[in-house]
């Protein structure tokens, strides 16, 4: 590692801020021309806000892994054409296609309605065109919340309830933090789709294969806490005293690392730069994984979306049993995810509490109706046919286990079922994440047009930005983080072939 004669500071071409999407792909389109590049990362593991959840059942010994970010909704004609296609493709990786949701549960009345028959419900109907043409709106000035231009609308309570569980809580928010303005901008920008495409292996896959060509080049555990930055290059300082020099520097944190200035900037940054970031919001995100010893969903269910209710969205994933442990393969996952006002008051309560207010949610959800209960004789031989021909012999053992030790179904598991099947869970609470700090940004209420291109415009030939919400579609998604990246990296060449290095 070169080393400056006058400090004693390890000297770089380039240094990346951030081993999230973002950082890896920019390091990855820029290791080639740069070998000496470094890329830091302030937490012990790569991928950033995308992670894996690890069980391990300790009572048989196996470990069970489920993947806490999962699933995309990217229109397939814009995903073509996309960064993410593109390393999709490397990986080798397939995906699947599901309506999203499809079954709603209104909880004010306890009722499961499945997604297709929202062709006959009006309100929903009128709710989901509201959304998909707010583009065509004219911005309002000043900016006003999702909740007041659907009070506008006319919206009933029902459609309010849709609104925040559905569109807010994908967002990352809740219907009162989400802006009109900054949704106008997404609907013309960015085509999300309708569908969710599911990848047929946990995402951390990805944060792999991005990670291969620059493992040399990682610098893990080493958190930027000062940046000085002049035209000839940067000097960055990290844990225990140690700093860093280079000619250019690439920051991908998360905004609210920025909010919460975690990073001093010498000079400040600019007025215009520091105004976005403070107008750029981000909520809190929970997600809740669980390991459920039978499915007591409907089969061929994928997703519920839930209004007036603890957890806005569950859906199942069959994100796999990686241990060869056949008594833990089989087990079924589902997740939980709550975003936004809500997230942030389930941080106060512990994670019991979170686990069981949920399983109570899924048991009014899927209780009584459960049709796949396995103490039903139709079902159970229904469960083990579906499960053989799926070559799924782990699960048929399952569940004639689960008959062994159980004996004839109780009344209770079919009116609880999720509590009757429930193996264990994990709560992930992303503001809990030291370098992370919530959940990703959203279409910020107040945020005014222009801030996420003033967020991502880069300072000189120096400082560049990159991350999720430094893309000017508005979309938090790991698509904008890749695209981020693969921008600020083409930024960096620009630069560079402008401005000769000094090194
Ligand atoms: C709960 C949840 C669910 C999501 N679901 C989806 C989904 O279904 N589909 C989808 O497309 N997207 C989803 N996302 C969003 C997606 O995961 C993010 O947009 C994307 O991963 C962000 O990548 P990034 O590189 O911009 O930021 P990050 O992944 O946050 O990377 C930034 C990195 O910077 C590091 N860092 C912070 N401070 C410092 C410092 N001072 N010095 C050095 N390093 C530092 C952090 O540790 C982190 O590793 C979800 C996110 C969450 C949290």
């Amino acid at each position: 590692m070169p080393r400056s004669e006058s400090t004693g500071a390890s000297f770089h071409s380039i240094v990346v801020i951030g081993a999230g999407l973002s950082g890896l792909q920019a390091a990855n389109k820029l290791v080639e021309k740069y070998p000496d590049l470094l890329l830091v990362e302030a937490s012990s593991r790569l991928g950033g806000r995308v992670q894996q959840a690890i069980f391990a059942v300790h009572s048989i010994g196996g470990a069970w892994h489920t993947t806490v970010s999962a699933l995309w909704r990217t229109a397939s004609t814009y995903f073509t054409l996309s960064v993410l296609q593109g390393l999709l493709q490397e990986v080798n990786c397939n995906l699947r296609e599901f309506d999203w949701p499809d079954y709603w549960y209104f909880g004010n009345s306890r009722q499961l309605v499945s997604g297709d028959a929202k062709v006959s419900d009006e309100e929903l109907e009128r709710l989901h065109e509201l959304f998909a043409s707010v583009g065509q709106r004219v911005r309002p000035e000043p900016d006003i919340s999702a909740a007041e231009w659907l009070r506008q609308e006319g919206a009933s309570e029902r459609m309010m309830a849709v609104a925040d569980a559905c569109y807010a809580n994908d967002f990352g928010c809740s219907l009162h933090q989400l802006g009109l303005s900054e949704m106008i901008t997404e609907n013309q920008r960015w085509d999300s789709g309708d569908t969710y495409l599911i990848l047929d292996r946990p995402l951390q896959a990805l944060v792999q294969h991005l990670s291969k060509g620059v493992e040399n080049n990682i610098q893990l555990q080493w958190p930027v806490s000062r940046i000085e930055y002049g035209p000839e290059g940067a000097k960055l300082y990290g844990p225990s005293g140690s700093v860093v020099q280079c000619r250019r520097v690439i920051v991908t944190v998360p905004i609210m690392m920025l909010q919460q200035e975690r990073i001093i900037f010498s000079p400040p940054l600019p007025a215009e730069k520091t105004a976005a970031i403070s107008r750029i919001k981000m909520s809190n995100a929970v997600k809740v994984i669980f390991a459920f010893s039978w499915p007591f969903w409907p089969t061929g269910f994928f997703d519920v979306v839930c209004t007036d209710s603890f957890m806005p969205e569950f859906w199942v994933t069959e994100y796999p049993a990686t241990s060869s442990d056949p008594a833990t393969a089989g087990l079924c996952c589902m997740v939980g995810f709550v975003a936004g006002a809500r997230a942030e008051e389930i941080s106060h309560l512990s994670q019991t509490a979170v686990i069981t207010r949920s399983l109570a949610q899924l048991d009014h959800i899927f209780g009584k109706r459960s049709q796949n209960s396995p103490g039903n004789p139709r079902n159970m031989g229904l469960l083990v046919l579906m499960a053989s021909r799926r070559g799924d012999f782990g699960n048929v053992s399952l569940i004639f286990r689960f008959i062994a030790k159980q004996g004839p179904i109780q009344a209770s598991s079919r009116k609880h079922p999720a509590t009757a099947a429930f193996v264990r869970a994990h709560v992930e609470d992303w503001s809990r994440s030291p370098y992370i700090g919530g959940a990703y940004s959203y279409p910020s209420l107040g945020a005014r047009p222009g801030d996420r291109e003033s967020l991502a415009a880069s300072l000189g030939d120096t400082l560049f930005f990159a991350g999720e919400a430094t893309h000017p579609a508005v979309n938090p998604c790991m698509q904008a983080a890749l695209e981020t990246g693969e921008r600020a990296a083409a930024q960096v060449l620009r630069a560079s072939e402008h401005v000769p290095s000094k090194l």
